[in-house]
């Protein structure tokens, strides 16, 4: 089996001076020896040769690399944020009159983009339960692009049948792109027959909640066709990563390993320790997953099934009480996004899913009792779930 963090630990960049990290590139812009050179740069035909820091630059195409090294694709191209990536290849995929299937339960940004932007400029965007693949073949019309997902949905966690669904693309010539941000390494949605792979580097990747980034994985000929000059969306949206930024996720994301095995261990002992006081539960390592078994035969198994978790306590108020219990009694944070190494929580509803109207909410199962969860590299889990547990317990919950 292909294992992917045996790929990263491949990779062997030499710094301009022999350091062990490469240099950081520090221009916008690049001289040539010659004129024609120039050119031929311009036109995209000569390698190693670098024009304008928003086509690239030495230092994004090493992150770049590494991602593609990571998820497996011939090539890939980092972006300023993980919206940069998913818009970008949105844009490039359809045009005015296409048609695209999307995941009900998406991040919500993206979610925002789909349903309010793209259909002004003409394009059909239908939104379903992505485990339902009946549901998914109904829809597909000959306009059809794009099929759109998440790899463990934001934040319902859902687990799509990305080989399955990567099957229905094949037959019928639609582009299926995943956003696998919530479970780099666990899972390889290009070995299962994904297109397009999506990270917002923002979480895992980078890990330190300090930069805001994104990347896009895909074949050569995609990756370039985005780096366009004429036509390309990353070229010309312009969501282009800094050099400085790219080669501090470079360095970061040599931990993705050992870091995930953590966070993937934490959560599950939670979920079944949360599971076991009569809490309401989601995390797909738990069996009682409906995507359980489904999970497992997507996963690399060393790195299990990722660091988010949900819990539904009722309601609002009580949400919101146990979160500033928790913070108080230094749980984690109340805060946004995820893959930090102190826990963070936020009650989706009200926060990252807030673009999505309330009966929509309620029809998709996202209730308004419901903490996300993105369990941190805590060293004492146990002691971490014995004070979870003290909120509760002081809060009436359980
Ligand atoms: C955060 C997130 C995004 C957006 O990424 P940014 O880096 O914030 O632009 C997209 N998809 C998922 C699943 C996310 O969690």
């Amino acid at each position: 089996m292909f294992k992917p963090a045996d790929k990263i630990q491949d990779l062997q960049f030499f710094g301009e001076f022999g350091g062990v990290n490469p240099s950081i590139s520090d221009s916008s812009t690049y001289t040539f020896l010659s004129a024609k050179s120039m050119f031929d740069t311009f036109e995209g035909n000569t390698d190693g040769c670098y024009l304008y820091s928003r086509h690239s630059s030495p230092s994004n195409l090493y992150l770049s690399a590494a991602l593609a090294q990571m998820e497996n694709t011939e090539a890939a191209n980092v972006t300023a944020s993980g919206m940069g990536a998913i818009t970008a290849v949105l844009m490039q995929l359809c045009k005015k009159g296409d048609h695209i299937i999307t995941s009900r339960t998406i991040y919500g940004g993206t979610y925002a983009f789909l349903k309010n932007f793209l259909p002004e400029y003409g394009m059909g965007v239908d939104f379903v339960d992505i485990t339902n693949l009946d549901k998914i073949k109904s829809l597909i019309k000959p306009n059809t692009k794009v099929i759109y997902l998440e790899t463990v949905s934001n934040p319902l966690l859902e687990v799509a049948d990305v080989a399955a669904i990567s099957e229905i693309g094949k037959t019928n010539n639609i582009k299926v792109v995943v956003d696998n941000t919530f479970s780099p390494l666990s899972v390889t949605p290009a070995n299962l027959g994904a297109d397009v792979v999506i990270h917002s580097l923002t979480k895992y990747i980078n890990g330190s909640s300090d930069t805001v980034g994104g990347v896009i994985c895909g074949t050569a000929d995609f990756i370039n066709d985005l780096k366009n000059v004429n036509n390309g969306a990353c070229m010309l949206f312009g969501s282009t990563m800094d050099s400085m930024r790219s080669a501090s996720i470079l360095k970061n994301m040599r931990t993705l390993h050992l870091r995930m095995k953590q966070h993937s261990a934490n959560a599950l002992y939670l979920a079944k320790a949360f599971n076991e006081i009569g809490i309401k539960t989601v995390y797909p390592g738990l069996e009682s997953h409906p995507s359980h078994e489904i999970y497992k035969s997507m996963y690399n198994n060393e790195y299990g099934f990722g660091g988010m978790l949900t819990i539904d306590v009722g309601t609002l108020e009580k949400a919101n009480a146990v979160m500033e219990l928790m913070q108080e009694r230094n749980v984690g944070y109340l805060a946004v996004s995820l893959g930090f190494y102190k826990t963070l929580f936020s009650a989706p509803g009200t926060s990252t899913s807030s673009e999505i109207p309330a009966d929509e909410q309620l029809e998709m199962g996202l209730s308004n009792g419901l903490i996300r969860f993105s369990i941190g590299l805590d060293n004492d889990i146990e002691r971490t779930f014995e004070l979870i547990k003290s909120c509760l317990k002081d809060l009436n919950v359980i």
